[in-house]
């Protein structure tokens, strides 16, 4: 062993060795302290080190497939705390100011660490000053504010289209479960604000309201519904509502009809971009408010933009999602214009076609182009692929009986979201700040 590691080595058994001495609470404090202050050092030059020993490809050689991978092997540690110890020593190296920063105990180490991405990936215009105001920003920050802090400042500096950021974000999206442990899986879903509302309040309202004497906790009570949502599901009793509206979503008359980006506003305060508000009223009920200041001179009748009519000769001609070999039955899919509203589309049949929610997002992508009518259209990726997406007419795929529609009953088949997340559609307001 060289100096240093027999260094390391003797300072962690003089630590282990001291620490199982008797102390009173004031020394067990201090000495808690002090084992901290020696973690982060050391934490900080390991960091250093790992990001090091990735340049100089170190781990050549070993077998492993980089040096996180290597010291996860060795150590039997988790390779995601080497893997993010190795972030932090790359912006460590690439940020003076913030080595400088943790150095002088400004910046912790955690929430230095939650600054390793924004400095080690950050927006196309950022200068070295840029990020020494982030770092300046989060002098004496918890992690969770460093992190806020960072976002914020990526926000501000970023260059990137409401439509580009929407996209960014939709492909952020992920269902992670962990492995089977004492019986029990968690499960982690990531998604863009407007598809998590939709989800919280389909299992919110699956799971009923809390009755007396119901010892439930508010995330038991979350959890069976659920359950109560898989179950449906599994048993082909889930019954799309589309005549179930349950997310509001407010936007003023500028935003909406596509003269102004202004977006909407959820009533939980989420902020909705313009242009997925209006690809969402597409499938939604709306109300006109008009306002003067905050007084509402006027309520319009609630008017569906696709009326049930339309929906249900679009499941006639289309049968199930227009993309090439997509089988999303009708019940799932959502109604997209073929020429868009902004660009002078029309709502009728003849403008209208219906897409599964994940291929009506493909085909809102930038640089995606359709092209034909509405019984011979295509899409045109940006690679320069060609797809012809015909109608496939009603016959085509069975409906299942949960899609058939009654007489005499409301609508009761839906155009809004995906399986099995279920029922809820949206119901986007107008909103006109002043009356002229
Ligand atoms: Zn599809």
């Amino acid at each position: 062993m060289d100096e240093l590691t027999t260094l390391l080595d003797s300072a962690g058994l003089m630590v282990a060795e001291h620490a199982s001495r008797p102390m009173n609470s004031e020394t067990r404090r201090q000495t808690i302290l002090a084992c901290q202050q020696l973690l982060d050092r050391v934490r900080i030059a390991q960091s250093t080190l790992i990001a090091d020993a990735t340049t100089n490809s170190d781990w050549a050689g070993t077998g492993a497939r980089n040096i996180a991978d290597w010291l996860a092997g060795t150590t039997k540690s988790s390779y995601n705390d080497a893997k993010r110890k190795e972030q932090l020593g790359n912006a460590l190296n690439k940020s003076k100011h913030l080595a400088d920063a943790v150095n002088s105990g400004a910046v912790s180490p955690d929430a230095a660490d939650a600054l390793a991405d924004a400095v080690n990936n950050p927006p196309n215009t950022a200068t070295a000053a840029d990020i020494a105001d982030l770092v300046n920003a989060s002098e004496g920050a918890t992690p969770r504010e460093a992190k806020q802090a960072a976002s914020r400042w990526r926000e501000i500096l970023s260059t990137e289209t409401e439509e580009q950021a929407h996209t960014r974000r939709h492909n952020a999206r992920t269902v992670t479960n962990t492995v089977a442990c004492d019986g029990m899986i968690t499960t982690t879903i990531t998604l863009p604000v407007l598809q998590a509302r939709q989800l919280l309040n389909a299992i919110n309202h699956a799971a009923g309201e809390p009755v007396e004497g119901d010892t439930r906790t508010n995330t038991q009570r979350l959890a069976d519904g659920t359950i109560t949502l898989a179950q449906l599901y599994n048993s082909g009793q889930l019954i799309p509502g589309r005549a179930n509206p349950n997310i509001v979503i407010v936007i003023p008359v500028d935003g909406f009809t596509g003269t102004t980006n202004e977006p909407g506003h959820t009533p939980w305060g989420d902020r909705i971009p313009a242009h997925v508000v209006r690809e969402t009223a597409k499938n939604a009920t709306l109300q006109r408010i008009i306002m003067a200041g905050s007084k509402i001179l006027d309520l319009g009748r609630q008017t569906r933009y696709a009326t049930h009519d339309h929906y249900l000769a679009l499941v006639a001609r289309d049968g199930h999602c227009r993309y090439k070999n997509c089988t999303t039955p009708a019940a799932w899919c959502e109604i997209d214009h073929i020429t868009q509203w902004q660009h002078g589309g029309t709502t009728n049949i003849n403008n209208e076609w219906l897409l599964c929610p994940f291929h009506h997002q493909q085909r809102h992508k930038p640089g995606t182009t359709i092209t034909g009518n509405a019984n011979n259209t295509q899409i045109n990726l940006p690679n320069g692929t060609t797809i012809n997406c015909p109608p496939h007419g009603a016959n085509n795929r069975k409906p299942e009986p949960s899609q058939r529609t009654q007489p005499d009953t409301p609508p009761s088949t839906t155009a809004s979201p995906p399986p099995p997340g279920s029922t809820p559609t949206h119901t986007p307001t107008q909103n006109w700040t002043h009356v002229a």
